[in-house]
């Protein structure tokens, strides 16, 4: 490799970090990448974010629904420069867009920040999105929101961690009151103490003490409040975890951050601390072996395909995430699986508002690839030899319709919509073994309405969604059963790869089925 080519590429590399924030609707995801974003003055004005969610018109009316709903349909990302750190910020739809799509971003993701709200604690969807973030083992941060309102007991809200989520913790920081009452924050890494000021943003205070017992403390916060903060961090330092970054890499281990989005306090600490801890970007399995960020020649994936983002246009836009080597505007790569070289020309990136035309981008960056239909979920690129990426995991549906063609004479384009929008992960299409019906699997709700709105749209076809009760889907394998035979309490289906999976209808059914078939294997993700 070229020394000087080289030399760009670890500089890039290392000043890279590109994560994922997951939590619950409500949590703050919304207020708090808007305050990360104010940091890295990405964005000028204070509730821009929050006015792209409320009413995206503005932006990107791109879609029918997505106006209807005032929701945005698919993720995007967001990327901002802060203390020499180039940071990417992997955008997770979390309301009723919570879809397959949420889960695939995530493995683009090096890093996961864990919203939590501090009174309600670990909720639905920060459940099912940590177990993605941490099958892939990812290192995953813990932000606990809304201090300044009345909330649960730090020491609490760390057991449910590990009783919900199996992961252990240390905070880096803790809270010197709450609610009302709450006075600041002492962080233990530093020795400081960060005092609360209400919504005024441009003074945080910040003062350094000697320790937690430093005097200074009481005087400030108030001999109760001191006397409690001394006793909880005299408690941690004897009983709780220490601060190990091995196990922070693996995902064994979350750092705790405890702050309030809406006032700016704590999120600067937070993001200095992430962004010195978190990985920068990380190589990725081929069939090859792994693929350094460092290695000369560019290669990436796509992990996403979002359509329709320009109504004029109908195009599709292919989310690619760089693995290694440097991106330039109008290089030529190799489409690996339809094995031709393509020239990537209108590469766009995605800001917080704006698209925008995109010349060079390196490891850990997404950039967005005009798609005239040439790509699928999964597909790798790359430049010089062939590198495969590994196939991006199926993740299990939740929601199952049985699908007719309400026209019968349109089944061919009828076909070709649904080859299409499976390629680009939209839905998941099974058929029932002996019954040959079709079944379509998805993950939230909207899958569906996307669905029956682009076979309408796109392919003039008019489609009869009925919903199945089904919950769970399993895919069943293991040496000594035998798939096709497997009947117990479900329904089975095949997927389009021929894999056997069983339908539940209640996590009962499922268990039953588990104890009766010790055998068998029950996959939440396709094998
Ligand atoms: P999202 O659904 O996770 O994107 O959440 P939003 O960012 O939209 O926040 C949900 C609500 O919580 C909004 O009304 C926010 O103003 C509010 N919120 C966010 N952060 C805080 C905080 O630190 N304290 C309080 N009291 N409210 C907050």
């Amino acid at each position: 490799m070229s020394k000087a080519l080289g030399q760009v590429l670890q500089q890039e590399v290392d000043k890279r970090r590109t994560f994922a924030i997951i939590s619950h609707p409500d949590a703050g995801k919304t207020t708090l990448t808007e305050k990360l974003l104010l940091f890295g003055g990405a964005i000028r004005l204070a509730g821009s974010v929050k006015a792209r969610k409320a009413s995206k018109h503005a932006t990107s009316d791109w879609m029918e629904i997505e106006k209807q709903r005032g929701i945005s349909v698919t993720s995007s990302v967001m990327q901002f420069d802060y203390n020499g750190h180039r940071v990417n910020i992997l955008d997770t739809p979390g309301h009723q867009d919570f879809s397959e799509d949420t889960y695939r971003t995530l493995t683009a993701a090096d890093a996961a920040v864990m919203l939590i709200d501090v009174a309600k604690g670990v909720e639905v969807q920060t459940i099912k999105l940590f177990q993605v973030c941490a099958k892939r083992g990812i290192p995953i941060f813990t932000f606990i929101n809304k201090l300044d309102r009345e909330g649960r007991n730090p020491f609490d809200l760390m057991e449910e961690l590990e009783q919900v989520l199996g992961i252990r913790s240390v905070p880096m920081n803790w809270p010197i009151g709450s609610g009302r009452e709450l006075s600041g924050i002492y962080d233990r890494m530093n020795n400081q103490v960060e005092l609360f000021q209400g919504n005024d943003h441009s003074q945080i205070q910040v003062k350094k003490v000697e320790n937690y017992h430093d005097p200074a403390i009481r005087e400030l916060a108030g001999e109760f409040l001191h006397d409690q903060l001394c006793q909880d961090l005299e408690l941690l330092d004897v009983a709780g975890d220490p601060f190990d970054m091995e196990k922070v890499s693996r995902g064994e281990l979350t750092p705790i951050f405890f702050g309030s989005a809406v006032n700016n306090f704590g999120v600067q600490t937070f993001l200095e601390s992430f962004l010195r801890l978190a990985p920068k970007p990380e190589p990725r399995h081929s069939l090859a072996g792994l693929v350094e960020p460092t290695h000369e020649k560019f290669s990436g994936y796509v992990f996403k395909i979002q359509a329709n983002m320009n109504p004029a246009h109908r195009d599709r836009i292919a989310f690619l995430r760089i693995v290694s080597g440097k991106f330039e505007r109008g290089m030529s790569v190799k489409h690996v699986r339809v094995g031709k070289e393509i020239k990537l020309s209108q590469p766009q990136q995605f800001l917080a508002q704006d698209r925008d035309i995109v010349t060079e981008a390196y490891p850990g960056d997404i950039i967005g690839l005009f798609d005239p239909g040439i790509f699928r979920i999964g597909d790798s690129l790359s430049q010089g030899s062939e590198i495969v990426f590994d196939e991006l995991p199926t993740f299990s549906p939740e929601i199952f319709a049985k699908v007719t063609v309400k026209n019968a004479l349109k089944h061919k384009q009828y076909q070709k919509g649904i080859d299409q929008l499976t390629e680009e992960g939209t839905i998941q299409v099974f058929t029932t073994v002996g019954f040959e019906d079709m079944l379509l699997g998805v993950v939230g709700q909207l899958q569906f309405e996307v669905f029956e709105y682009r076979m309408k749209g796109e392919y003039g076809v008019d489609v009869q969604l009925q919903r199945m009760p089904y919950q769970f889907a399993r895919w069943i394998v293991g040496d000594k059963v035998d798939p096709s035979k497997f009947r117990i309490n479900s329904t089975l289906v095949t997927d389009k790869k021929g894999n056997y999976v069983a339908l539940f209808e209640n996590e009962y059914a499922m268990r039953t089925a588990m104890e009766k078939n010790p055998d068998a294997e029950f996959l939440e993700t396709a094998p």
